[in-house]
């Protein structure tokens, strides 16, 4: 296993559209593997392969406490979203900063996981976030560009509970 080098705002690498995943292989195994490691190091709770600098159509998102319950996402697409959320987003390509995003309150995604088998994952709340925000990433979509108002200092909130990246 390995930490990748989260690549930030700025780098070209974030704003292009990420390609299918025709067949898992041995690179792509592995990069899954570095993906979560690379998520889980930063205390992330979302990491989409663009963000690590590999154009592929593949999420790695964890919203447990124990940091021990990842989903896979490979080719993911949202096939139901319903209601709406507004919440404090963070990016671990965007450190430091958080800004007020809308999503949807409920999603279903199907996708492949990581032998290539099809699944569904179904999210409320900050699970549903993720899904909206990890999947942008293979869009070449950032949420700073979804953002409501200002862009935020993290460090101007340590008063309150700390909230981790997506
Ligand atoms: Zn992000």
């Amino acid at each position: 296993m390995a930490i990748r080098l989260i690549r930030e705002l700025g780098d070209p690498v974030l704003t292009k559209k990420a390609k299918l995943v025709k067949e898992m292989t041995p690179r792509l195994a592995q990069l899954i593997t570095d993906m979560k490691e690379t998520m889980y190091e930063a205390n992330g709770v979302g990491l989409a392969a663009p963000q690590v600098g590999v154009l592929k159509r593949i999420v790695v998102i964890d919203i447990s406490e124990e940091q021990n319950e990842p989903h896979i996402l490979v080719n993911p697409e949202i096939i139901e979203q319903d209601g709406e959320q507004c919440g404090m987003e963070g990016c671990l390509s965007v450190p430091g900063k958080q800004g007020q995003v809308t999503r949807p309150q409920h999603v279903i995604c199907r996708a492949l996981n990581e032998n290539m088998e099809e699944i569904e994952l179904e999210g409320e709340d900050l699970l549903a976030r993720a899904i909206c925000h990890e999947l942008d990433h293979l869009d070449g979509v950032v949420y700073v560009e979804k953002v409501e108002g200002e862009l935020q200092d993290v460090e101007a909130l340590e008063e309150e509970p700390e909230e981790d990246g997506e």
